[in-house]
């Protein structure tokens, strides 16, 4: 056994050896259940941030611990090279989630997005014949798509993309939410529009009522792909299984993560139809991990759990509860609520993202700011009404 390090010595050590490419709260955690985590000292914080929305079924859900004991029981890894018995129902049943017919998977959200980026180029030049190397992809001011090099050339982020060029071309970026912007820059080299349903690194930023649908439309219209990246917004976290839901709208490709691995195993996903991800043929695109049978495992559980309906009502129940409750808040202190389901970004007058989750932190309540002066709040979707209640108490009195 190791010998016990103070909380004190183990950030230490991670701030010795670990790079400093986050700046994370001065909290060591080393248990959690549920809505709830414990630090090495024995303090119990509920977690409001839920791994960015990775952690949306709580942590260990019984359900998805048992679907991974299970599966460790019996086969984890065997490459692509083979099928095993968890891919095909794992496919299938993702397509059947997403009303789509074709899935491929890889490990983490990049990964899915750069997936989605090679699809889409691919489709625009095999299917829809824009001529060689000269595919848009259209995005929007304020995206988060992940790291890559490629995601980041489109990123507006100054410290997402900085000092990483040189940067990959190809890419036409327009205010997030201006339809007639999208309108009047769509044309035949376009071959794809990446968005996100509600922008969730930006500060929770829900776009105008009809933007999404006259996206799609213009897609239509132009040939283009609707991409969507649901990494963030997906699975439950709005309401509804996908954020596109609301504007009842299908995109052409879903692309999924965090909590597709229901916080135990990273797995992400391309959700398309057979036409689109058809356009890939042996050795084309691939991932050692991608796919493997215990990510499968886990994601068919949870699968299994979105179909049941129970924790998009959850989402849309007490998320209902924590927009009502925030709205109440003093507009001396709160200038904007934002989001839908159980996620909120809270955009306060004066008050500074990283002091208030500090503060937070001291009240037992572990939430963390995105810019500046704004604050994410996404609960684990199994919080309880009491612990919700509980930790908007603790929000209004660190904020008063
Ligand atoms: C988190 C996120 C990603 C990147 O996922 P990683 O697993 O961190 O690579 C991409 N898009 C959105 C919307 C995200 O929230």
């Amino acid at each position: 056994m190791a010998k016990h390090l103070t909380a004190e010595q183990l950030s230490a050590q991670a701030a010795a050896h670990g790079a400093h490419n986050y700046h994370p709260l001065p909290v060591v955690i080393s248990q959690a259940e549920g809505s709830w985590v414990t630090d090495v000292e024995g303090r119990r914080y509920l977690d409001l941030l839920a791994a960015y929305s990775a952690v949306n079924f709580g942590h260990r859900h019984p359900r998805l611990v048992a679907a991974a004991q299970r599966q460790l029981e019996r086969v984890t890894l065997v490459s692509r090279a083979f099928d095993h018995d968890q891919f095909g129902p794992f496919c299938a049943e993702l397509a059947a989630l997403a009303g789509l017919d074709m899935v491929l998977p890889m490990n983490t959200g990049a990964e899915g997005v750069e997936t989605a980026i090679k699809t889409a180029r691919k489709w625009g030049y095999e299917v829809k014949g824009v001529p060689e190397d000269e595919a848009v992809i259209i995005v929007f001011d304020g995206n988060f798509h992940g790291r890559t090099i490629t995601i980041v050339s489109f990123s507006t982020d100054p410290d997402a993309r900085g000092s990483y060029g040189p940067y990959t071309p190809g890419f036409r970026i327009l205010p997030y939410g201006d339809a007639d912007a999208l309108a009047a820059a769509m044309d035949d080299r376009v071959v794809g529009v990446l968005v996100e349903p509600i922008q969730g690194e930006a500060g929770v930023v829900v776009p105008p009522p009809g933007f999404l649908r006259r996206l799609r439309e213009l897609c239509t219209e132009y040939g283009a792909l609707m991409i969507a990246d649901e990494i963030q917004s997906g699975l439950g976290r709005t309401g509804t299984t996908f954020a596109c839901e609301h504007e009842e709208v299908v995109p052409d490709m879903y692309i999924l993560g965090k909590a597709l691995g229901g916080g135990i195993v990273p797995i992400s996903a391309v959700v398309s139809s057979s036409e689109v991800l058809g356009v890939f043929k042996p050795g084309q695109h691939g991932s050692t991990f991608g796919g493997n049978p215990l990510a499968c495992a886990v994601a068919r559980e949870v699968i299994a759990m979105l179909n049941t309906g129970e924790f998009q009502e959850r989402s849309a129940k007490l998320g209902a509860h924590l927009h009502d409750r925030l709205n109440a808040m003093p507009a001396s202190v709160v200038r904007e609520v934002r989001g839908r389901g159980l996620w909120a970004g809270v955009e306060f007058t004066e008050l500074g993202g990283r002091e208030v989750s500090e503060r937070l932190m001291a009240a037992g309540v572990l939430a963390k700011d995105t810019h500046g002066t704004t604050i994410r709040l996404a609960p684990p979707l199994v919080i309880s009404q009491d612990d919700l209640d509980w930790a908007l108490d603790q929000f209004e009195s660190v904020t008063r």
